[in-house]
């Protein structure tokens, strides 16, 4: 790969390795010795091999996490005891971030600035946050005069719980529900993405240090077909924490009601930033950039459909077209670029099929469109602007997640919001106006789980996340997680 001036290349200091799974406080291979390769989705050379887990894996990672759980002493320390444990997890992740940052950057092939700032550091405070939280939340009581009786909920975790995971923020959206689950006393099995097995790994290595016991977390690699169908199925395990496409969600949940599993689902979205015409472009302009093109658009919060009204249109698009011929695409480790490469060839094709779809649709290529001039090796796609297309179009319903926007124009604020609701799917929006009462007024309008005014991707870990229609089921955050993870009893007493 070409680069302009060395000084902005970072140094590597973790090189690849081959993944193991971890069972019982132990690196192992799979039971059948089977494994598949790693690719390198900068160079598409192969850097190491990951162990193929199948259900005789499972069985064995679910039967050490149910003696974990029984046996303890997991299940029976307090939950303070297990905050301590959970809150030096997270210091250690904090100790050691430019290592985890560099890791998955070379396994995702996203830029270094944004594994650095974002990855990294919020898989260690999701461990902080849980350790904090959990000492702190209280259950319901109710006081019985008609009875004379006194009703209180008692909390339990659930037991053993699958935690099936996606590729674009691998540790970051692992440690989401991975803390919780222990700061609840559940104890785990991990399936990571096939597609970004290495920092999940190296956090089997983190957890023993900060002293989790043997069995509490398990992990093995593998395909949705292998290991994650045996994590549907299996009888002992009593809840799956899911983030990943819809499709997946459907036949996890078919699979996992042969045995009533509880599901937490984290799916897809289509999601509509919406802009009315008294906001400052510039500022709308600056902050769209990152929520069309960051982590090269592959963040399940960024907005594909940018539906921005008439009378500031042109000026819109002009806008953020300059400013994302700004962005340069490249190596991830130098910082003089800003986005990397999309994670695989898998996932690149499928990216480049929505241009020539686009393409089909009659569509308008503002910007991008196509991989970038001089990089002849990786999975490098261009940022992209459509304009041209019809709400309708497969390029505006579908989700394509890479660097890829439609930019719709739209008149009236009932016209917006019918097109922002007519779809399957309602993760989140985005809502730009000065207007206090159009602002709150379209944001009980629009059915998605999460709406940002004037602002996006900025959380709080007490609020609820997640989607509405098919874009998920329940919520996470704050007492979300903590409900999903633990059984509530009520305990009856008469005076
Ligand atoms: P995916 O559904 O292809 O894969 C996710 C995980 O599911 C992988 O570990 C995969 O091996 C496993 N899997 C596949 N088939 C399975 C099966 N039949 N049974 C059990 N496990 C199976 O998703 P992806 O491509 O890795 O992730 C991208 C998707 O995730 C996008 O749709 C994105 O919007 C979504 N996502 C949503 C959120 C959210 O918070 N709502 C966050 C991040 C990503």
């Amino acid at each position: 790969m070409s680069v302009e001036t060395k000084n902005t290349i970072v140094e590597q200091i973790v090189d690849p390795f081959d993944c193991l799974h971890f069972i019982d406080g132990k690196f192992v291979p799979s039971v059948d010795g089977k494994t598949f390769n790693n690719v390198n989705p900068v160079t598409e050379e192969v850097y190491g091999t990951v162990a193929e887990g199948s259900k005789a894996d499972i069985d064995l990672a679910v039967a050490a996490a149910k003696r974990a759980f029984e046996e303890g002493p997991w299940g029976k320390m307090s939950t303070q005891e297990r905050s301590k444990i959970i809150r030096k997890v997270g210091d250690i992740l904090e100790a050691r971030q430019e290592e985890i940052a560099q890791l998955e950057s070379l396994d995702t092939g996203k830029h270094l600035k944004f594994s650095r700032h974002v990855d990294a550091p919020r898989a260690a405070a999701n461990f902080h946050f849980f350790a904090d939280y959990m000492i702190s939340v209280g259950t319901e009581a109710f006081q019985d005069e008609v009875h004379g009786a006194i009703n209180y909920g008692f909390r339990r975790p659930i037991g053993v719980v699958g935690l099936i995971q996606p590729w674009n923020l691998p540790l970051f959206l692992l440690t989401w529900k991975l803390a919780p689950a222990l700061a609840a006393g559940c104890t785990v099995v991990i399936k990571p993405s096939e597609l970004t097995p290495m920092t999940a790994t190296k956090l089997m290595e983190i957890l023993k240090e900060a002293g989790v016991p043997d069995g509490v977390v398990n992990l093995v690699h593998g395909f949705g077909q292998g290991a994650g169908s045996a994590i549907n199925k299996h009888p002992d395990i009593a809840g799956i924490g899911f983030i990943g496409q819809v499709s997946t969600g459907a036949k996890i949940m078919e699979e996992a009601s042969k045995t009533l599993k509880k599901l937490s689902f984290e799916l897809g979205g289509k999601n509509p930033n919406i802009i009315f015409d008294d906001v400052d472009i510039d500022e709308v302009v600056a902050t769209t950039i990152r929520s069309s093109f960051t982590n090269q658009g592959e963040v399940c919060v960024c907005g594909e459909n940018i539906f921005v009204q008439r009378s500031i249109y042109d000026e819109f698009v002009e806008k953020l077209a300059a400013k994302t011929r700004e962005l340069k695409v490249g190596n991830p480790f130098d910082l003089d670029y800003d986005q990397g490469a999309l994670v695989a060839k898998v996932h690149y094709d499928k990216v480049m099929s929505y241009f020539k779809i686009a393409e089909e649709e009659g569509a308008t290529f503002v910007t991008g469109g196509k991989r970038p001039e001089g990089l002849d090796k990786g999975y490098f796609v261009e940022p992209t602007i459509i304009t041209g297309l019809e709400y309708g179009a497969r390029c505006t319903r579908e989700e394509i997640f890479g660097p890829v926007v439609s930019i719709i124009p739209f008149d009236t604020e009932e016209e917006v919001i019918a097109m922002a609701n007519d779809s399957r799917v309602g993760l989140s929006n985005t809502i730009w106006t000065n207007d206090i009462r159009r602002a709150h007024r379209v944001a009980q309008s629009v059915e998605s789980g999460l709406s940002y005014i004037n602002c996006w991707f900025v959380r709080d870990f007490r609020t609820p996340f997640g989607g509405t229609k098919d874009s998920g089921l329940g919520r996470v955050g704050g007492v979300h997680s903590w409900e999903f993870y633990t059984e509530l009893t009520n305990i009856c007493v008469k005076l």
